[in-house]
């Protein structure tokens, strides 16, 4: 008998983003909640069937949502911010829309102010993003949602061997957010009753096995959630001896977390060995006797097909503990975090398509693995196709540069170093462009208006030339520096028409990196993305955008800022190849930009920003870790800058407030300027400065550009002097917290004036101030 498999979560957006479209009719009012209700089924339905045919033994229920599992967990357990209404026993769908996405005024009635969404934030180190539940001391909860049993008898009533997934109190507490940052810890006796009574009925609707979803423990845990954990388990067994309880741990090693969790009273405990697995044997010496451990052996977070004689050996060494009995196999995590299927994949060339494995393949791989565990005949031919894949991948040349590989491992210190230090850099480059005080600028896009996205789709599909689309994008470039230019900025961009993201653009260009039709993935709410798969060496085989900046610097004689994206990001928004340590692939793109940076270099550029929004979310999810990423992290963008010389200034953007943590590495980082996301923060990340003296200049985001609002010239001089109070003037810049892109012209234009406005008025009283002083 081969080992019993299940799945702990799959990918909601169905094969061709059907969920997407439906909610977002719904939105518009094009499509009747009835049908809306009836797609989401079809789709569990098909989802289902799917992972039967994959030969799963059992099967999550309760992983599908219309919108986030933690907004449905938050509704569940009537975690319902009293501004959206009373829960009643049953959240309804409109509810759970309002909480994720706000009303508007003329949703909410006349005269309101309309009401606010609850925040989202990054979902682990995952790029799916979920609704933060807002909790406070005092927090009362109470069942307020069927979602959960309901789906359930669905799939029952289908036939399917259900076993529902239950996001665990502790995840759900440690996830959320307290007013006034109380320990949401203290919340537990209010929350377990309703956990209770939620694992009560599951029993009495004849539940064998329940997953209970704790993903918090591969975090850092304060104590008082170490010692909830241990509270909330022994409660819930003694509340229902009958009902088998499945613990999910996934994303990481469990570390101190791993006695505890072995130590609960649980039924079966599932860990992830894709990422864990250097705890193998500390595992299987903590394990009671009794207890099951679910083997999280293939990967659910990259597009990899698995490698099947290295799983192999790990099932096999916990065989010989367990047994047969005692040993079940599924990917590491929910596979929400992958495409689909490859089916859709008719495109990719066959040789990299071999190598790829979606949502439905790596739920074959877990079954074939079951099979080979055992030593079934029948599957031997799989484990020798895959072993020749894996060979072909190994020795392909298609992976494999030698020059790639010759030029990382010949990167020197000198490399990762400006040719002097920042002072002597500032110098040069004031005297190749005298910037008067508090200089001003933007991050770089403008409005992506429809013409410009009509245009490119127009070219992709062949209805425009390239000759035509270039010309376009250049006309698109002369109304922009001519705008910036009546405007009076300072230092201009070219308006980054040519892009329409910020990753996607620059991956097109590079070797190394391939894009699929349909591997989209769930980014947040109907926001789906179609990351690149960076399956090789990476480098650049020629120019990516010189040609645009060279162009728009021709038409000024303003300096006009050349605009890159830093390897960092480009890595976080990839999938990325598992062959290799990230820091190595990240070292190789790092080289390719630096070969761009080179080249803006020689057409005349003299200012180039090398944005890094994704940078902090790079994060690893323990502390401990941070340090050795951030090492690498900031070599990698101190080689893509330093090869310029010191007349030309380098730019980084980061679009996050949270500063202090991290402040050390951004000033590591030795950009000569870098802009900052602050307005909406009220300028919080300006407390780093008290203690912290920035070396080189920075300019704080003075206009929320995530907002339709215009700001005043007021609120922008307010936000300023607060930034003068803790920075000196010859070092602050006057820009917005981010690009313009999905901004309307309506929007830019006048409040671009503003900031200027802003700026001129507090350079004449800076100026006043230095006569005074004289
Ligand atoms: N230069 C990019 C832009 O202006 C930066 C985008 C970002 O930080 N996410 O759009
Ligand atoms: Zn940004």
């Amino acid at each position: 008998m081969e080992l019993t498999t299940h799945n702990l979560g799959y990918p909601r957006i169905g094969p061709n983003r059907e969920l997407k479209r439906a909610v977002e009719s719904y939105w518009k009012g094009d499509l009747a909640l009835d049908a809306l209700l009836q797609t989401a089924s079809d789709l569990r339905r098909q989802a289902w069937t799917r992972q039967k045919a994959a030969g799963m033994h059992w099967l999550p229920t309760g992983d599908f949502s219309l919108y986030d599992h933690v907004l449905d967990t938050a509704a569940l357990l009537g975690a319902v911010p009293p501004r959206f209404g009373p829960p009643g026993d049953n959240v309804s769908v409109d509810q759970l829309f309002a909480m994720a996405r706000g009303l508007l005024e003329r949703e909410h009635g006349r005269g309101s102010q309309g009401i606010a969404p609850m925040e989202m934030t990054k979902w682990f180190d995952t790029n799916y993003h979920y609704i933060v539940p807002e909790l406070k001391a005092g927090q009362t909860f109470r069942l307020s949602s069927r979602k959960p049993f309901d789906e359930f008898l669905e799939a029952r009533q289908l036939g399917f061997p259900a076993k529902p997934v239950l996001l665990g109190p502790i995840s759900f507490l440690r996830l959320s957010k307290m007013e006034g940052n109380g320990d949401a810890a203290a919340l537990l006796p209010a929350l377990l009753p309703v956990y209770r009574e939620i694992l009560q009925r599951f029993g009495q609707i004849g539940c064998e096995w329940i997953q209970i979803d704790e993903p918090a423990l591969v975090l850092d845990l304060p104590p008082s959630f170490q010692a909830a954990l241990t509270v909330a388990y022994g409660e819930l067994r003694a509340a229902v001896p009958g009902l088998r309880i499945l613990l999910a741990t996934y994303f990481g090693p469990l570390r101190d977390n791993l006695e505890p969790v072995f130590s609960l009273p649980v039924d079966a405990v599932h860990w992830d060995a894709t990422r864990g697995g250097s705890e193998l044997e500390h595992v299987l010496s903590a394990i009671p006797r009794n207890m099951i451990l679910s083997l999280g052996i293939v990967d659910g977070r990259n597009v990899w097909r698995n490698r099947f004689s290295e799983s192999l050996l790990v099932i096999e060494r916990a065989l010989a503990v367990l047994g047969r009995d005692r040993l079940w196999l599924a990917p590491s995590c929910s596979l929400l975090h992958v495409p689909v299927s490859l089916e859709g994949e008719k495109r990719l060339d066959p040789e990299l398509r071999s190598w790829l494995a979606f949502a439905d393949e790596k739920l074959h791989e877990v079954r074939l693995l079951a099979r080979l565990a055992v030593g079934d005949p029948a599957s031997r031919p799989a484990l020798e196709e895959n072993r020749r894949i894996q060979e072909c991948r190994r020795a392909s040349s298609r992976v494999h540069d030698p020059e790639v590989a010759r030029r990382a491992a010949a990167v020197r210190p000198l490399d990762l170093q400006r040719k002097s230090p920042y002072p002597v850099r500032r110098k040069a480059q004031r005297s190749l462009h005298p910037l008067p005080l508090l200089p001003t600028t933007t991050i770089g896009s403008f409005p992506q208006t429809p013409e410009v996205r009509k245009a490119r789709a127009r070219w992709r599909a062949g209805g425009l030339t390239t000759a035509e689309y270039e010309s376009f994008l250049e006309g698109e470039i002369r109304k922009v520096v001519a705008l910036q230019e009546e405007i009076g900025l300072d230092v201009l961009v070219h308006g980054e028409f040519e892009r329409n993201d910020m990753v996607e653009y620059f991956g097109e260009q590079l070797a190394g990196f391939a894009f699929t039709e349909n591997g989209w993935v769930q980014s947040y709410g109907s926001r789906c993305t179609k990351p690149p798969i960076i399956f090789g060496d990476v480098s650049r085989p020629k120019p990516m955008t010189v040609r645009w900046s060279r162009f728009a610097q021709s038409l000024t004689q303003k300096p006009m800022k050349g605009m890159l994206t830093g390897p960092i990001t480009i890595l976080q928004w990839s999938f990325v190849r598992d062959d290799q340590p990230r820091s190595t692939t990240a070292r190789q793109i790092a080289l390719a930009i630096r070969d761009e940076v080179a080249d803006l270099e020689k057409a005349g550029i003299s200012i180039i920003q090398i944005d890094e929004p994704a940078l902090r979310e790079g994060l690893p999810l323990r502390r401990a870790d941070w340090p050795d990423y951030l090492t690498w992290a900031v070599e990698a963008f101190r080689l893509s800058a330093s090869v310029v010389d010191d007349a030309t200034a380098i730019h980084t953007h980061m679009c996050y407030s949270e500063f202090n943590d991290i402040i050390d590495a951004i000033a590591a980082l030795d950009a000569d300027v870098i802009s900052i996301e602050a307005s909406r923060s009220g300028m919080e990340l300006l407390h780093a400065f008290v203690h912290f003296r920035y070396p080189n200049e920075i300019g704080p985001g003075v206009w929320d550009i995530h907002s339709p609002r215009i700001p005043s010239v007021e609120e922008i001089v307010t936000a300023l002097r607060r930034a003068l109070a803790v920075l000196p003037a010859t070092a602050l810049w006057v820009n917005p917290d981010c690009g313009l892109k999905t901004r309307s012209p309506a929007e830019v234009v006048p409040s671009l004036r503003h900031m200027v406005a802003a700026a001129r008025l507090l350079r004449k009283e800076l100026a006043g101030k230095d006569e005074a002083g004289a």
